[in-house]
């Protein structure tokens, strides 16, 4: 394709950048857009009737036909209702084309039938949409045309937030204010503002879409619930930063090329683990782009894989028995005058300002580690999290070699004299070169790692919207630099004041720093013996989020009311369990409709088989005792149907929402294991030939 020619020249093609406002607005308004952008407050009206127009010019030019306000309600995914630039036909039947600064600014899509947990009775269903000057408008560019896109947050009529954005940017607001105040006790006179750094590595599977189509409840469930495993399974590694075959290849070449017109600065791409699983991470971002960015990245994947006739699972667990995909979401903090307050320096012993700020994270990770939990916490994560997989439904903090020393000799002595020196790695052949090593090895196994000069945060569902994650973060941490901030700003000897926070709360937080290996079954004891809690599953977690301190934090930083709040978990009960709903009805009917009656002809042809072979005087006696394992797994299978069917009239009837949700966690998934459990043993007997759908062979091995 010749468009990849010059990477350079297609990067942000279809992005309003900064750069292109720059270019055409006039001066007084750009300023104000950047004043905007870094400060906050409102453009007057005047300047946005001139970025509107700009803006439709620059789209239009490129063939733009319609607008959108692109948001972000409470499904996880986004939104957008297409308005043509097309205005009333003139008396002799032109149009021209029109884009105000109130279309701009302002949207009411109404769109009354989102999730809003009971926070928009509907006769007063009023939904707005406001621009997010920090994020880029874009063009979309697909079979629809293109769509000029305008990132928005979406709230009610009242002001409730009815989005993942605008608690995300409230939060990003509150550890700014926070981190500023923070970075001035260290005599920092000049910085105006602190962003989050997001990188979002992305993992996927990719499989063939024929096969896709012919299987139920990858359509409805995203994920399969039958399938006996195929004989070999990721078991010999070889899979893992594989040759990547060409077929996804081209694929990952054309969503490559799809994400860098978007502005997205895609970056990595490689072979996962398990067999037709993958992974893609950009380069990272400030936090509000990159959780755009990402659902972007997420869209794009599966439009492109509708292309070479592949379908892109981002469900967390599609196949049972093989790693499922996670999202790792990388996260550091920035000052805008180039401080990354997470980076230690080569002798982290010595940077105060680094301890500090680490000592406040790791206080706000234990104090909230249940509300962190419940941040990752999505129906599909329950397979990952807690389940047979990592990383562990524990949350912990891993610091590594050096700072774990650094924090000893903290807690121990008050004091830290050294730090671990990295060194040589001695390749022990001569004509290798000896490498330079981090004072820090890595540890996969955590669920919050350090890495370097930031943190990254490994729970997270490959499907799930990254808002949520990046708002808890930035609340709890903003609430630690505040609790810090109020102690030292009051202190005398603010030197001694800051040395004795910094053992303190390594002190009283350090039950939180594991080091070992988070995926054996004597970490799960050692956290009990510690008092971590073990979250297992999205229904138990959600509680976090009512707690009474998290309520107080939220409320406090302006991030959630605690009527956004209650109204967010009701969705998470909702949710749950209409999407466990679905993939038991998914089950029946498959089991219904297509395994039970693939079964009967098999048996029934074994059984015309025993009479045949024994008439000719054959020994049919292999014949019989197939058939008779089958009817009775049949039969099983069929009990096991009945009782599914049975325990969700009840769980319907249910009213209580959180009631509902645990009553399909604790019985209508346990029905469902039972009847896979049949259904996977006689996939194993029956005719191949007659199985209905593909199996896990056909699919994973064969994209
Ligand atoms: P891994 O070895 O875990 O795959 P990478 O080095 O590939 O890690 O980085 C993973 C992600 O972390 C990338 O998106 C990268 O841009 C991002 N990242 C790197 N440095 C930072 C930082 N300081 N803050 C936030 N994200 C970062
Ligand atoms: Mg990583």
């Amino acid at each position: 394709m010749s468009e990849f020619e010059n990477v350079e020249e297609i990067f942000g093609k279809n992005v309003f950048t900064l750069g292109k406002m720059r270019q055409c607005l006039p001066r007084n308004v750009f300023r104000e857009v950047e004043k905007v952008m870094a400060e906050g407050g409102d453009l007057s009206k005047t300047s946005a009737e001139v970025i509107a127009k700009a803006m439709k010019d620059w789209a239009v030019e490129n063939g733009a036909t319609h607008f959108t306000h692109w948001f972000q309600p409470l499904t996880g995914i986004t939104a957008e209702k297409h308005d043509a630039f097309v205005t009333h036909p003139d008396e002799e039947g032109r149009t021209i084309l029109e884009f105000s600064g109130k279309e701009l600014i302002k949207g009411e899509p109404d769109a009354s039938s989102f999730p809003s947990g009971g926070l928009r009775a509907t006769f007063e269903a009023r939904g707005y949409t406001a621009w997010d000057i920090t994020s880029p408008a874009f063009l979309k560019e697909d079979a629809t045309g293109k769509i000029l896109c305008i990132p928005t947050a979406f709230c009610s009529y009242t002001g409730e937030a009815l989005d993942k954005k605008t608690p995300l940017l409230r939060s990003e607001e509150a550890l700014s204010t926070q981190a500023l105040r923070i970075l001035r006790l260290f005599g920092n006179t000049t910085a105006k503002r602190v962003t989050p750094s997001v990188g979002i590595e992305q993992e996927y599977f990719l499989i063939d879409r024929e096969k896709y189509l012919k299987r139920e409840d990858l359509i409805f469930a995203g994920r399969t619930l039958f399938g006996a495993p195929a004989p070999k399974g990721q078991e010999l590694e070889d899979h893992y930063f594989g040759a990547i075959r060409e077929r996804v290849g081209a694929y990952m070449k054309d969503v490559n090329l799809e994400l860098w017109k978007l502005g997205v600065p895609a970056k990595t791409q490689h072979n996962e683990v398990a067999p037709a699983q993958h992974e893609l991470a950009p380069i990272y971002e400030n936090g509000n782009v990159a959780v755009d960015h990402n659902q972007l990245v997420m869209e794009t994947m599966k439009k492109v894989a509708g292309r070479h006739g592949l379908t892109c699972l981002l469900h967390e667990k599609p196949f049972a028995g093989m790693n499922g995909s996670g999202k790792h979401d990388n996260w550091s903090i920035v000052s805008d005058d180039g401080v990354n307050m997470l980076d230690p320096g080569l002798t982290p012993n010595e940077n105060v300002q680094f301890l500090l700020v680490l000592a406040c994270i790791i206080k706000a990770v234990d104090t909230h580690a249940a509300l962190l939990r419940q941040s990752a916490a999505d129906v599909g994560n329950d397979h990952r999290l807690g389940a047979n997989e990592a990383p562990p439904a524990i949350i912990s903090v891993f610091l590594g070699d050096q700072l774990e020393d650094v924090v000893k000799q903290l807690v121990s002595t008050g004091e830290a004299r050294k730090s671990k020196k990295s060194g040589k790695l001695m390749t022990g052949v001569s004509t290798l070169p000896d490498l330079e090593k981090d004072a820090t090895d890595r540890n996969r196994t955590s669920p919050f790692a350090f890495t370097g000069n930031k943190f990254e945060f490994r729970m997270v569902g490959s499907a799930d919207s990254v808002a949520g994650p990046n708002t808890t973060l930035n609340a709890i941490v903003a609430e630690a630099f505040c609790e810090a901030a109020d102690v030292l700003e009051a202190a005398k000897d603010k030197e001694q004041a800051i040395h004795d926070l910094i053992k303190e709360y390594l002190t009283e937080h350090q039950r939180i720093i594991f080091n070992g290996d988070g995926y054996s079954a004597a970490w799960v004891e050692e956290a009990q013996r510690r008092g971590l809690p073990n979250i297992r599953s999205t229904v138990e977690s959600v509680s976090a989020l009512l707690a009474k301190d998290s309520v107080k934090m939220f409320e406090r930083f302006r991030i959630f009311t605690r009527a956004e709040l209650e109204s967010r978990a009701e969705i998470l009960y909702e949710t749950y369990s209409k999407s466990i709903n679905i993939e038991a009805l998914a089950m029946l009917d498959m089991a219904g409709k297509q395994i039970i009656p693939a079964v009967m002809r098999y048996t029934g042809q074994l059984a015309a088989d025993v009479r045949a072979v024994t008439d000719a005087g054959g020994d049919a006696s292999v014949h019989r005792r197939l058939l008779k394992e089958c009817t009775q797994l049949l039969k099983k299978m069929s009990e096991a149907r009945d009782k599914l069917r049975k325990e969700l009239d009840k769980a319907a009837a249910l009213e209580d929402k959180k009631k509902q949700a645990f009553y399909f966690h604790d019985r209508i998934c346990e029905d469902m294991l039972e009847l896979r459990k049949h259904a996977d043993a006689l996939e194993m007997l029956v005719d191949k030939e007659m199985w209905p759908f593909p199996t896990y062979g056909d699919i994973l091995f064969e994209v």
